[in-house]
């Protein structure tokens, strides 16, 4: 089987579709108050460009495919793209990163579909502070959401909180006992300079160490650690004893896992991005409708996963950070 290595033999296994750059939330660390989704049905890709590029991907040794946006389940009919995803033949790993707001209703055909895990974000579990962070967001609709999705048995549900120091940093032990009481994996995100809105974010940082700090005293000698090479990403996990639940953290700031990393980003655009915190792009869209066979955009991503960045420069060259906002480019 064919392999997608970069220059700094990192195996590249992963792609992040993101599968439109509208949202119905504005969450404040994501984008701007005033950030307007413009783009228009053409710019995007269409489900069929984005098998095809998938297909292309797996055919160089990508195996995981996650659906994220904007908020994936926006897109109209999105239960077609899974279904066409999963008749890619080494695609064996279909995730989704929601915002669970329209998760309800359609959450066991994802299932059925092809969907077998969720990234569900949840910042607070007030809802005034959900409504205030998420800019509009309603928290009911999202709590009806995870419960679908449970019911459906997508399997591992993790629950992503991003932690703000002075907005919800007081939630951490209330969080990790309402993942702990629907037996789902709970992630605490620090906030990463991506986009302006992420930038300003930095201001409420609350870091890896505070973080930590807080789940070991909600649960002493409960937590055991999960080698990095079962998660493979960038996660420090914990397995709680005498749950069904892990905790852990995601801390691209204080904590520089590039050396790890085994993904790309595609934009809901056709953007291929290297790393989420450089500038480097191509763009797959405009290979494909300019004609390019199949041979040559296979070669036009293995010359740009090789100028794959070592790193992200978050805490060095926060100038060299992309200024798109993070609800472009899917987390
Ligand atoms: N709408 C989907 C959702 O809510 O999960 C998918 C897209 S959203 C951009 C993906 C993830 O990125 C979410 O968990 C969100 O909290 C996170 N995110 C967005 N901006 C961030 C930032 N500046 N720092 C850290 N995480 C961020």
């Amino acid at each position: 089987m064919k392999q997608l290595i970069d220059p700094f033999n990192r195996n590249i296994t992963y792609l992040r579709v993101s599968v439109t750059d509208h949202c119905n939330y504005r969450c404040h660390y994501c984008r701007d108050e005033d950030h307007i989704t413009d783009t228009t049905r053409n710019e995007i890709l269409s489900y069929e460009e984005i098998a095809k590029i998938v297909r292309l991907f797996s055919e160089l040794g990508v195996t995981k495919v996650r659906l994220t946006g904007g908020e994936p389940l926006l897109r109209k009919d999105i239960l077609s793209l899974v279904k066409m995803l999963g008749e890619v033949p080494a695609i064996n790993d279909i995730p989704i990163s929601t915002n669970a707001h329209l998760l309800a209703p359609i959450a066991s055909q994802l299932k059925s579909a092809g969907i077998n895990r969720a990234n569900i974000s949840i910042d607070s579990l007030d809802k005034g502070r959900f409504d205030q962070i998420t800019r509009g967001g309603d928290l009911d609709k999202v709590i009806q959401g995870i419960d679908a999705a449970i019911e459906s048995g997508i399997s591992p549900i993790k629950l992503n909180m991003v932690v703000m120091r002075g907005v919800n940093n007081d939630e951490i032990e209330a969080m990790i006992d309402f993942a702990i009481e629907r037996k789902l994996d709970i992630r605490f995100i620090e906030t990463m300079p991506i986009g302006t809105a992420g930038i300003d974010a930095l201001d409420y940082h609350y870091s890896e160490a505070d973080i930590l700090k807080r789940i070991r005293a909600h649960l002493p000698d409960r937590l055991i650690t999960i080698q990095s090479k079962q998660t493979a990403g960038p996660a420090k996990s914990y397995l709680i004893e005498n749950t069904h639940s892990s905790v852990g953290t995601i801390s691209a700031v204080s904590n520089n896992f590039c050396d790890s990393c085994n993904r790309v980003r595609l934009t809901a655009k056709g953007k291929l991005i290297l790393c989420l915190g450089q500038k480097n792009s191509v763009s797959l869209r405009d290979a494909l409708r300019s004609g390019m066979n199949d041979d040559d955009i296979k070669t036009m991503i293995i010359n740009a996963i090789n100028h794959k960045p070592e790193r992200h420069e978050f805490d060095t060259d926060i100038d060299n950070i992309d200024s798109a906002q993070m609800v472009e480019i899917g987390g």
